[in-house]
This record gives C-alpha cells, sequence and structure tokens, in this order.
C-alpha cells in the first residue's frame, strides 16, 4: 500500500558553508531514505531550505557592508549547488525568506495564540545606543559573575561553563562595537511550553519503542528530569518575519520558532508551485502520513519537543485560519533519527579554522558518488565517527571500486564483448545460478528493511554484502575459462550475474544513484531509473529566490527484482568508479587547518 512520506531535511543556517560533517549528519541520510521511498512506491515529499534570518546574518552584514538578504542569497546560492551536484533530490528546497514561508510562520503563531499556548511578558535587556537596537545575550560580553572571568558571553561563560542571566554581566560591552550597553525594559511574547507538557510526553511515550536512545534522551528524558518552561518566542530585531499584531512594529519572530516551520511552509509551497495547491494536505492533514526529521544531535530539542508543542499548540486553528478547512490537526513527527557527529582526524571539524573538508571543495577534485559512499559507511547513527583520509581512500579503491565497480565492470564488459552487445540467451538456469539470484533478491526485502527503520549504514551493509556474493559465484563459475570450451555454460553464468547485477543497481540506488543510474543505461533501459533535478527562480514581494526541485521519472516506482529479458539490446559499459592514488592522503591533509 502506498503511504504518504514527508522527508523533513534539515534547514541549513545561510551563515557559512557546508561541509562534510553536515552532510552526513542530515542532508544525505534524508535523501537515501527519499529515493527509497521513492523506489518503494510510497508518495514522498523531501522539503528543505536556507534558514535565512538572525542575528549571526545582520551582524555579518554590517560587518561586510553589505544586506542581510546579500549574505544570505550568497550562502543560499552555494547550498543549491552542493545539494546539486551531490544528487540530493529535493522535492523543493527553498527558504525561509518568502512571503508564502512569512504568512504560514505568522499563521502558526496566531494559532498559538488562539489555543492561549501564547503571553507576554516584560523584561530588562540590553541596549547598544550607539546602534539603537537590542543586543541578543550572545552578543554581550563582559565579566563574568560567578568566576570573574572577563570574557565571558551573555548567554555563557567560557571560564566556569555556567549558563547565565546576561543581566547580570559585570562592565558589559556590545561585541559587536565594544560600545557599553544599557538595560531596557522590552516586551515578548512566550510559548507556554509547561501547558504542553502533558501533551508533549504523551507524544514522546507513543513513539518510544522505535526512537533511537539519544534523541530519547535529550527529549523525554529531558522532560521527566526538568519539565518544560515557557520561551520566548520574539525579539527585538527587525531581520526576520515580523509579530504579525499591531503595537508589536519592530520586533520579530525568534529564527529557532519560525525555521522549524518551514517544513510545513515548504509542503505548501512546492503544492502551489506544481499547481495542486491543496496538495500538502495529504500530508499534514492526514493522521497516516509519516514524517521523518533528518537532523544533526544539537538540534534534537528543537525537532522532538519545541516543534511537535508547537504543532500540538496550535492545533485546528491552524487548518481554519490558513486554508478554511474545518477539524484538521497538523501531523506529528512520526519518527527524529538525528545523527552524531562526524570529525575529521581525530579532531572537531571547525569551520573557522578550516579543518573542514568542504562539500563543493571536495566535488572539484572527486566524483559524488565516492563521497555518498564513503559518508554512509561512516554515517555517525549511534556515535561520533571521523572522516580520516586514509579512510576515504581504503573504502574507494578496497570496497567501491574492487567489490562492486569491477564486478558491474567486468560481467559487463564481457557480455558486451562476446555476445555483441546483448544479454546472453540462457536456456535453462542450473541450480547455482537460481541459488545466487534468490540470495540477491532477498535483499529487497532486507535492505528495504534496514531504510525503513533508519539504519542506513547497516542497508548499505548489507546491499555490498550482497555484490559480494555475486562475486564469489562468478570466481566459481569462472565464465571467462568457461566461454573457451562450453559457451553455452558461459552464457547461464553471464546472463545470472546480469540479472544479478540489475537487481544490486536497484538495492544500491538510493546510496548510489549517479553510477546507478549509469548501469541502467549500461544495461540497455531506455528510460530513466531516478527523475531530475532542476533549478528554478521563483518571485514574490519579497524579492526572488531560487528554488532546487526535483521531478520524477514516470516509473520511479522499481524496488522489486530484475526481470532482465535475454537478448536485450546493451550500451557499450565504461568503470564506474575509478581507482584513487594513495598520494591523495598527503596532499588532502595538507589542506587541512590553512
Ligand atoms: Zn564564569
Amino acid at each position: 500500500m502506498s503511504e504518504h512520506i514527508l522527508v523533513a531535511a534539515a534547514w541549513p543556517y545561510a551563515n557559512s558553508y557546508i561541509h562534510v560533517g553536515n552532510l552526513t549528519g542530515s542532508y544525505l541520510p534524508a535523501d537515501i531514505f527519499a529515493r527509497y521511498q521513492r523506489l518503494a512506491g510510497n508518495q514522498v515529499i523531501l522539503v528543505s531550505g536556507s534558514d535565512a534570518h538572525g542575528t549571526p546574518v545582520s551582524v555579518r552584514a554590517e560587518a561586510e557592508q553589505t544586506t542581510p538578504v546579500a549574505v544570505y542569497q550568497k550562502f543560499h546560492q552555494s547550498f543549491i549547488e552542493l545539494f546539486q551536484k551531490l544528487g540530493l533530490s529535493y522535492d523543493l528546497y527553498t527558504s525561509t525568506h518568502t512571503e508564502n514561508h512569512f504568512k504560514v510562520s505568522q499563521t502558526v503563531f496566531l494559532a498559538l495564540k488562539k489555543n492561549n499556548y501564547l503571553y507576554s511578558e516584560r523584561q530588562q535587556q540590553w541596549f547598544a545606543a550607539s546602534q539603537r537596537r537590542f543586543l541578543p545575550d550572545r552578543y554581550v560580553e563582559g565579566v563574568c559573575y560567578l568566576c570573574g572571568y572577563p570574557n565571558a558571553r551573555g548567554d555563557q561563560c567560557d571560564g566556569c561553563g555556567s549558563l547565565l542571566d546576561a543581566t547580570k554581566l559585570i562592565d558589559p560591552r556590545s561585541k559587536i562595537d565594544g560600545s557599553t550597553p544599557e538595560l531596557r525594559e522590552t516586551e515578548h511574547f512566550y510559548i507556554d511550553l509547561g501547558a504542553l507538557e502533558a501533551d508533549i510526553i504523551n507524544f514522546l511515550r507513543e513513539r518510544e519503542d522505535y526512537w533511537r536512545p539519544n534523541v530519547l534522551r535529550q527529549s523525554l528524558g529531558q522532560i521527566l528530569a526538568d519539565g518544560l518552561h515557557g520561551r520566548a518566542i520574539t525579539r527585538d530585531l527587525d531581520w526576520g518575519i515580523p509579530v504579525p499584531i499591531d503595537g508589536w512594529e519592530g520586533k520579530s519572530l525568534y529564527v529557532w520558532f519560525e525555521a522549524v516551520i518551514g517544513y510545513l511552509s515548504a509542503a505548501i509551497e512546492w503544492s502551489q508551485l506544481n499547481g495542486q495547491p491543496d496538495a500538502w494536505k495529504e500530508w499534514w492533514f492526514n493522521p497516516q502520513a509519516k514524517s521523518y526529521y533528518f537532523i544533526g544531535k544539537d538540534n534534537i530539542p528543537f525537532h522532538a519537543v519545541i516543534w511537535p508543542a508547537q504543532l500540538t499548540g496550535a492545533g485546528e486553528w491552524f487548518g481554519k485560519l490558513f486554508s478554511g478547512d474545518e477539524g484538521k490537526k497538523l501531523t506529528l513527527p512520526y519518527d527524529v533519527p538525528a545523527n552524531e557527529f562526524m570529525n575529521l582526524e581525530g579532531e572537531k571539524i571547525s569551520g573557522s579554522r578550516n579543518w573542514a573538508v568542504w562539500g563543493l571543495d571536495f566535488l572539484s577534485r572527486y566524483d559524488p558518488d565516492p563521497l555518498r559512499y564513503y559518508l554512509t559507511v561512516n554515517m555517525p547513527e549511534s556515535k561520533d565517527t571521523d572522516w580520516d583520509w586514509d579512510g576515504f581512500l581504503r573504502r574507494n579503491n578496497d570496497e567501491l571500486v574492487a567489490t562492486w565497480g569491477n564486478l558491474a565492470n567486468r560481467v559487463l564488459s564481457f557480455a558486451y564483448k562476446h555476445w555483441e552487445g546483448h544479454v546472453p540467451e540462457p536456456g535453462e538456469l542450473r541450480s547455482k545460478d537460481q541459488e545466487i539470484l534468490r540470495v540477491v533478491e532477498a535483499g529487497f526485502q532486507s535492505v528495504g528493511e534496514h531504510i525503513q527503520a533508519v539504519r542506513l549504514r547497516a542497508a548499505l551493509g548489507e546491499g555490498m554484502r550482497l555484490a559480494s556474493e555475486v562475486n564469489k559465484y562468478l570466481d566459481e563459475a569462472a565464465p571467462w575459462f568457461e566461454i573457451k570450451t562450453d559457451k553455452e555454460a558461459a552464457s547461464k553464468t553471464i546472463y545470472t550475474a546480469l540479472k544479478a547485477i540489475d537487481s544490486l543497481k536497484i538495492l544500491l540506488a538510493p546510496f548510489l544513484p549517479f553510477t546507478s543510474e549509469k548501469l541502467h543505461t549500461y544495461l540497455g533501459y531506455s528510460e530513466s531509473l531516478f527523475g531530475e533535478q532542476f533549478t528554478e527562480t521563483q518571485h514574490d514581494n519579497l524579492g526572488e529566490h531560487t528554488t532546487l526541485r526535483y521531478r520524477p521519472s514516470l516509473n520511479e516506482n522499481q524496488w522489486a527484482p530484475s526481470q532482465l529479458q535475454p537478448g536485450k539490446g546493451m550500451n557499450q559499459p565504461s568503470p564506474l568508479y575509478r581507482k584513487l592514488e594513495p598520494s591523495i592522503v598527503e596532499e588532502e591533509r595538507a589542506r587541512l587547518g590553512s
């Protein structure tokens, strides 16, 4: 039965470039999962976008004497370029700086207010007279009132590690221009998380048996230990989404509040762009729909606690206010398979020290599928992992090239040469031929189950194990010798191996889409396996934004054993992967930290 699956990938913050740790943490697993679900015949939308607002973007704009829009656009374009090159099949990759997202976010705010889950409170905050604006806590520095450390940040002291009350800092100064701020009173809206606590505990308990332990620890565990408390959702900043209430001009919604709403607004924008403006309701107003949120561990509380609280708190008012729908609740997350972190050569990745492997830089020297492969076998699903260049070299040469690439290449080349570009006619298959096909075809169950449960490393490992089985079968049958004495036996072996490879092509396709697509062509299929990515510029009253989109192929529902026909025409094959020289390890290490 076809299901509605929403695949929600983290929204990168438009203030720095993307490195391999970000990719393996959330964007790549989301794509693997979405590609599998489409192959399995489900109704999938993979949505995300750039998180454009907030203080870091506006501060950077000032430092660079440009506008926040220009800063966000620069990074947004680089994200789209990377995601396209890496084959991340977003049905829609958009941004939070769109009229649609403003409207959806403001409607969620108003729905929460209708249900009495918002309250306002006056508070003291540092105000920089030199810039005529309030300073966010992390932009005020001063002497720690607990330990005397001279450079404590308003939100936290690096000297003693304590969380601080910014208003108590001694000798405060603005981190932006060094001026001395003054305390002023301001008023903000808060979301009443305490009033939603029982609902959120129920929501988490219902998912306790299949969520990852680290996600449960940082959600259910935290709530049971500390409870939920009101949290400010507005701030004094004009780079953001205006608070939709008269008299609140100059204040905007907090980035953490509005960016998660992007999963909803992007589904709505996707529907509009497809000319089916109500299509999003199949995912968002459908209790049977499943939503999966692919994020890094630093984002767990926002996706496993606060976002469900926003959705629950908006209740039926969102549908009433936004689309005139009565009695419709928004779909809560089905799973939040958050990943841990990836380190680099044994140290934490650090953009500012250039201790990072940057996505676009990597792809200027290497192909996308080897990156997808290494990031999947090394995905930090249950604990932190490490990117090391030795490991990349070894995995590429010993696994991707030796186990899978050579298998496909030697069988296809041999068939193409000895059967004049056609799949051999095998006659009746022998029991060893039938046996290896049974082994490989069982992978549609085993690999599928692993992906369904978001065990992507295990799924890829299983696919590669099956490729090794086909290698063993070939080594034993040795068609290269068979053909000299018994071409009929060689026909059976090569037909069987081609059929196994045709199945493996699908089993590995969510992980290695570019090379599976090539293999699909070499095997003589005329329609493409996957659909295609494309970019498109949208215009609204806020300006323009580039979107990355995906047009599915005519028949993407192919998660089933190969039906390769004897006598089918093939196309000239060539190697799928290239073996890398050991010298790359030292070359790449020399680029780090410089
Ligand atoms: Zn301190």
